[in-house]
């Protein structure tokens, strides 16, 4: 992204926040006109209050924001924090002290932990660069997305750029600023002219933007000019002046609709175009009701067509500030599609409720009484608005070192939650009674503690609800660094694993005497659920030595021949959790290491089960670093052919295509570095990594 000139950005962890950056610098090395626009809440924050008492102002060269920590409400030590924050600063950047300004956002009432911040300074002001994201990303709460905006314009022959960062996600409501937003330009302008230049962009921008209605303490939309462009200054009324106001309030409204998209919990914008007014004021007031409606906002959710709603909230609002409005005369559109004009239309509500599933959805009023317009966004309500905010402060705890960590353990939950959470999880729970599932159990989840420990938690949790689990176990790096102690060097081919005569001992002891000996005992900790088996016991698994490619000799390498499932059948129906060690009995009484992904593949397909999943260290199936959430057999065999799928990966692959052809529905490939994965997957709709369908 290109940045206007003089201007740098920093974003590091200061450590207010667990694990996520969360301080913000933006710097000029000149000094800047600068300008803020705040909130109209009286419950203002320390950051607001010091900086609305010093801007306009003509010597800023910098604005400092943290995320996590609103200080707000915090009492007097609120405005010292704010203080020593901005000097340390200052002394930093080798800026005068009143050089510098403030913004805070994230959790009311705690005490700004200032001590943080400055020892985190050093690094901030050392990590100054021209780009943007590191900052964008720092002042992020529960936005989803980093929002970040520019614009290039000419004037005077020169090329002026204008950049912005915000934030804003909850407790946006249209009263002024509605979130913090810093913009900067190279532009030359006297404080006076960009602060009206900026209050006239939030009119059309922010000032029209709602999510939840909730006013907040830290709003504050600063910009800066520091002329370094090097147009001559613009004077008041200036055709140059009008066209940097017009690039100002373009870039605030792409801000805005950005807001609006990530609002909390949102699933879509909402944007709704009142024209034929009587005046613009009264335009916007009504634009910003129908957003602001709940029930429209529930509505579009739904993508429920349900346009009462909307004449509704605009003829509430009219009685209500006396306006001279009158529903009975309007026409509204949803999506383009008339449904109202003086009296409902006849529309067909399938495919308008279709139009409604996309991601913006448009409402039009034309009221038919004068020639005033305004537009307004905003962004549905869904179940997770209430989720993300009925426990906010319940989940976030105070650590040790002022910062703050949140502890979302289901206890801290509200009782609502609590039961909804349970409602939607045993509703599950009927679907899986004497299901089947080949797990093949692999990767990361078979070497850190509490992986294995919260793998082991979810089988006994989905067996007692009545899922009849298939454990397949690998080797994991246990073989490899055994094979090493014993001066042997291990290679692969395809991800599959070269294994001599004398390898083979060690493979089998590691694979039956202590991956699956480990295993079982985890399992059984309480009550004996669990029974390891090798290929070898009842022949589970008859195997013969794999045909490579020629000049490809893996060894003591097999592949499964048959499965005996009349010996697994009889484990089931004692509702036994089969551990199987994917080690295979030769008809010539040789022993066969067998890769794991393919016996877990070959037994889900002679027990003819549905539901096929592998756990491994990598999100899912990826191409090009992105994670493909849905894949069809065909799909996957391209993949498969045009290299993107290596290593590991392959005979996975290869063995879930062999999986579907064999009769098995839905195949997964899910992330074992997340605790619980295996629940996450069956109990959610969504569930997490690839679904592999045929
Ligand atoms: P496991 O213990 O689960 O069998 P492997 O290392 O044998 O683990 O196989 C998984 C590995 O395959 C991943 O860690 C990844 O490095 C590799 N891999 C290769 N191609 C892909 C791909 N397209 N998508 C995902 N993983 C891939
Ligand atoms: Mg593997």
């Amino acid at each position: 992204m290109k940045t206007p000139v003089g201007f740098l950005f920093s974003g590091v962890r200061a450590g207010i926040k667990p694990n996520r950056r969360d301080l913000a610098l933006v710097f000029s090395e000149t000094p800047c006109a600068a300008v803020g626009c705040f909130t109209a809440n009286k419950a203002k924050a320390a950051p607001i209050l010091d900086a609305q008492s010093r801007l306009p102002s003509s010597k800023i060269h910098a604005v400092i924001i943290n995320s996590g920590n609103a200080n707000a409400l915090t009492g007097p030590v609120g405005v010292q924090d704010v203080q020593s924050v901005c000097t340390a600063a200052a002394k930093a950047l080798q800026i005068p002290a009143d050089g510098i300004v403030s913004a805070s956002t994230g959790v009311i009432g705690q005490r700004l932990p200032a001590h943080k911040i400055i020892a985190a300074i050093p690094q901030l002001v050392e990590e100054l660069r021209q780009e943007p994201e590191a900052a964008a990303e720092a002042i992020m709460t529960t936005d989803t997305r980093v929002k970040m905006a520019m614009r290039a314009v000419s004037i005077s022959g020169k090329e002026i750029t204008l950049a912005a960062i915000c934030k804003g996600s909850g407790m946006i409501a249209p009263e002024l600023a509605t979130m913090i937003a810093v913009v900067v330009t190279d532009c030359a302008i006297a404080p006076a002219a960009l602060l009206s230049c900026l209050q006239e962009a939030m009119t059309d921008s922010f000032n029209s933007l709602t999510v939840d209605d909730d006013m907040s303490t830290n709003d504050v939309v600063f910009a800066m000019a520091n002329g370094r462009a090097g147009n001559p200054s613009l004077a008041a009324n200036s055709q140059e002046l009008k066209v940097f106001s017009s690039a100002l309030a373009d870039i605030c409204q792409e801000l805005a609709r950005e807001i609006a998209a990530d609002g909390e919990g949102a699933t879509k914008l909402i944007e709704v175009r009142i024209a034929g007014a009587p005046s613009a004021p009264i335009a916007r007031d009504l634009a910003r009701a129908v957003a602001g409606s709940n029930l429209v906002k529930a509505a579009v959710f739904g993508a429920d067509p349900n346009w009462g709603r909307v004449l509704s909230a605009i003829g509430a609002k009219a009685g209500s500030r006396r306006y001279e409005v009158d529903p009975y005369r309007a026409a509204v559109a949803i999506q383009g599609v008339p449904v109202f004009d003086k009296e409902p239309l006849p529309h067909e509500p399938v495919q308008l409720r279709a139009k409604m599933r996309k991601p913006e959805v448009l409402v039009e009023v034309d009221l038919r009484g004068g020639t005033a317009a305004a537009t307004a966004w905003g962004c549905d309500l869904s179940y997770d608005y209430v989720k993300i905010n009925a426990d906010y402060t319940s989940l976030i705890v105070p650590t040790v070192d002022g910062g703050v960590a949140k502890d979302d353990r289901l206890s801290n939950y509200s009782p609502a939650f609590k039961a909804s959470l349970l409602v939607e999880a045993l509703s599950y729970i009927s679907r899986f009674s004497s299901t089947r599932c080949v797990i093949k159990y692999g990767g990361a989840a078979m070497v850190k503690d509490s992986l294995k420990k919260s793998f082991c938690d979810d089988i006994i949790l989905l067996r007692s609800v009545g899922l009849q689990p298939i454990i397949v176990h690998g080797g994991g790096p246990e073989i490899t660094s055994t094979l090493e102690k014993l001066g042997s060097k291990p290679h692969f081919v395809d991800g599959m694993r070269v294994t001599d005569a004398s390898d083979l001992k060690v493979v089998e002891m590691v694979l039956t005497g202590s991956i699956n000996t480990e295993l079982v005992t985890l399992l059984n900790r309480e009550g004996g659920h669990a029974v390891g088996v090798s290929g070898k016991d009842g022949a589970l698994l008859r195997a013969r030595k794999l045909h490579s490619e020629p000049g490809r000799d893996l060894g003591q390498v097999g592949e499964v021949t048959k499965v005996n499932s009349d010996f697994l059948e009889m484990l089931l129906k004692q509702k036994y959790i089969p551990v199987i060690s994917p080690v295979g009995i030769g008809e010539d009484g040789q022993s066969y290491n067998i890769n794991a992904d393919s016996v877990a593949a070959e037994v889900a397909g002679a027990l003819g089960v549905s539901k096929l999943i592998y756990l491994t260290d990598v999100a899912g199936i990826l191409s090009s670093g992105e994670l493909l959430s849905d894949l069809a057999a065909p799909d996957l065999r391209r993949l498969l052919e045009n290299g993107t799928i290596v290593g590991g990966m392959r005979a996975k692959v290869e063995s879930i295509l062999k999986a579907l052809a064999a009769g098995v529905d839905r195949v997964h490939v899910i992330d074992g570095r997340l605790p619980h994965s295996v629940i996450g997957e069956l109990f959610t709709d969504h569930g997490v990594g690839t679904l592999i369908t045929r």
